[in-house]
């Protein structure tokens, strides 16, 4: 008996999953899988609660319902001047991963290459497999994880058709500036390619940074789907309302397979997102204010006990790199942590190609509570030498 495609090949259990798990067994606090241990807004749930008890519990349009689409729309055009018709170029999904599936399995062909920032997300890896897409790294290495625009042109062949980007990237943290920006641009429009831009950390970046959104430079709005997610934004990771937005054939494409992934998800979820996408300026600002000071206290922390820190400059995420302590393998290390210190994180290395690159960084998350992370780096102690 056949058990399994060859699509799966490799492909093995996400490393979210298993560390989650290993918490859970282990009773460790998980700095591992990037969501937080509080809520979003109460009146957001209020919405979903409304909207549960009116009835709004049938199948919602496969593109999403009109007031959700509608609020996408106006936020795109309030914080980056990007105007989009919320019926033909937005499509809600069942959180960002299946806008990242659908748009693959839609736009690329078996055989295409596609440039992908290495360390990569885990499914993109994985999509872009099923897809039986070529996947070409262009590589952000450590310390400072900036984007090498020389290999970036490098890796442009005849076969490429799409760049997939992801800014603020998970898991360096790094936040890819204008001149990067122009740079991939200037690629895209001169070799005729699709951009497919994750940016489900948009409010998200640190110390001022601004999130610059690919679709917003010259010539590029009319390449770029771009992908987002409430699960982010507002601290709903587990309510899985994501969307992507772009030029209408873009986006047809993505729904073409969304239809027959889910067809459509979370109903009653998706006007309590629009009423989220509404907040005023103030819950933004807020809500980035507070991730940059766990982030702080997480890095600081960190730095105290002996890591060597690379401070992210956006995302739920910090990157250390272990040597300094004496470890050397972020796998092995995060399998024993939990027995070390009672804590669980991530090993990079999982998202890298180059093995010898992503050995020693391990991968922390700070949407955690104060007390959490203080409770966490308190364990971690037992690590000092
Ligand atoms: N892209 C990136 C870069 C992510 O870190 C994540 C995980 N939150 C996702 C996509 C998936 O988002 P969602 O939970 O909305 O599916
Ligand atoms: N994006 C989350 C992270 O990077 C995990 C989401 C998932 O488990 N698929 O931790």
């Amino acid at each position: 008996m056949k058990t399994t495609s060859t699509r799966l090949a490799g492909l093995g259990t996400t490393i979210f999953a298993e560390m989650s798990a290993l918490a859970t067994r282990t009773g460790a606090i998980n700095l591992g899988q990037g969501f937080p241990d509080t809520d979003g807004p109460p009146e957001v749930v209020d919405q979903a609660v409304q909207a549960l008890r009116e009835g709004r519990n049938q199948y919602a349009p496969g593109i999403g319902v009109p007031e959700l689409r509608r609020a996408i729309a106006d936020h795109q055009l309030r914080f980056y001047d990007l105007a989009i018709d919320p019926d033909t170029e937005v499509a809600v999904s069942t959180g960002a991963t299946e806008a990242i599936a659908a748009a693959l399995l839609g736009l690329i062909d078996p055989g295409d290459e596609v440039i992908v920032l290495e360390p990569y997300y885990d499914s993109y890896v994985a999509m872009l497999q099923m897809a039986g897409a070529v996947r070409r790294p262009v590589t952000l290495r450590a310390p400072d994880f900036r984007l090498p625009l020389d290999e970036l042109r490098a890796a442009v062949t005849p076969r490429t058709t799409a760049i997939l980007l992801n800014s603020p990237h998970n898991p360096t943290g790094s936040v890819l500036r204008r001149e990067e920006l122009a740079a991939i641009a200037e690629i895209a429009i001169e070799h005729d390619l699709v951009v497919i831009s994750d940016e489900v950390y948009e409010h998200l970046t640190f110390d001022g940074l601004p999130h610059i959104p690919i679709a917003t430079l010259p010539g590029m709005a009319e390449r770029t789907l771009t992908i987002s997610s409430g699960g982010k934004s507002f601290s709903f990771t587990g309510w899985k309302i994501g969307w992507a937005t772009g030029p209408a054939p873009l986006v047809a494409a993505t729904m073409g397979v969304k239809q027959f992934l889910t067809y459509t998800s979370g109903s009653p979820l998706q006007p309590a997102i629009a009423h989220a996408l509404d907040a005023d300026d103030a819950y933004f600002t807020d809500f980035t204010a507070r991730l940059q000071s766990q982030r702080d206290l997480l890095c600081d922390g960190l730095v105290a006990i002996g890591f060597d820190v690379l401070v992210p400059e956006g995302t739920y995420f910090v990157t250390t790199d272990i040597r300094p302590l004496g470890f050397d393998d972020g796998i092995d290390f995060c399998r024993q942590l939990p027995e070390r210190a009672g804590v669980v994180a991530i090993p990079h290395q999982v998202f890298w190609d180059d093995q010898d690159a992503g050995r020693p960084l391990v991968r922390w998350a700070f949407c955690k509570r104060p007390e959490i992370i203080n409770e966490a780096l308190t364990r971690l102690g037992a690590l000092r030498h």
